[in-house]
């Protein structure tokens, strides 16, 4: 490409880029030296619901501080490390399959980008609702039933030892139960547990800590109330 022609379309991809994330000052500024074309940028979901919607069982201050303080920041993290180390990767599942090569920053705030997204479309209001259909059918054919997904679930949960996720992932024909550290995700190529993500919980202080201080058994038990079977649903494919 030409030189002018080069940088404008630079500027352009870049200008569409700041336009859904955060951190447009430092993008700002690569356009202003030399730029270094970013080869993709995480953005951050809108948020499926309001603040307040998932209380009681999850406080409307928790959600704002955990969307627009610890989520955009790995967001707005990431993206800088895209620029400045020169990441290559261009999907998000080419990131992933990637982690092991990533530095530790670039992996955990990938991983905390993508991760916070999925926890997001996972969440809905209130509601008593059950799995039903494939999904239903699926966790009682690989546990017996749902109290026993359930139970074995809130168990991985529980037991992650520090900051991580719980996962529910398909592998194959069948579902597995699993727990990641830090921003880990079942999409690195050097995950605990592989495979594709149905359901995740993040059990980090910071998702739970202002309710339920050091309870995270109350939390877990409350966010059942708030997951939203038909996003898990749509993932079954
Ligand atoms: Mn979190």
């Amino acid at each position: 490409m030409e030189n002018n022609s080069r940088r404008k379309f630079i500027q352009t991809s870049l200008a569409a880029t700041a336009a859904v994330t955060v951190g447009n000052s430092f993008i700002a500024n690569a356009i202003a030296g030399e730029p270094e074309a970013a080869a993709f940028a995480f953005k951050q979901v809108p948020l499926p619901f309001k603040y307040a919607d998932l209380e009681p069982s999850i406080d409307a201050l928790t959600n704002e501080i955990h969307y627009t303080k610890h989520h955009a920041t790995y967001i707005k993290t990431i993206n800088e490390l895209i620029v400045t180390d020169k990441i290559p990767y261009k999907t998000e599942k080419e990131f992933f399959a990637n982690a092991s090569k990533l530095s530790a920053k670039a992996r955990n705030n990938a991983g905390g980008a993508w991760n916070h997204n999925f926890f997001w479309e996972s969440l809905k209001a209130p509601s008593t609702a059950a799995p039903n259909g494939k999904v239903a059918d699926a966790i009682n054919a690989s546990f017996g039933s749902f109290d026993k997904f359930k139970a074995e679930f809130t168990d991985a949960a529980t037991k992650r030892f520090g900051s991580g996720w719980a996962w529910l992932v398909k592998d194959g024909s069948k579902l597995k139960i699993g727990s990641t550290a830090n921003q880990d995700n079942p999409l690195f190529d050097n995950a605990e547990i592989k495979g594709t993500p149905l359901l995740g919980l993040d059990v980090w202080e910071h998702a739970y800590y202002l309710k339920y201080q050091n309870k995270r058994p109350d939390y877990i038990n409350a966010w059942w109330n708030v997951v939203n079977w038909d996003a898990v649903a749509k993932r079954m494919v």
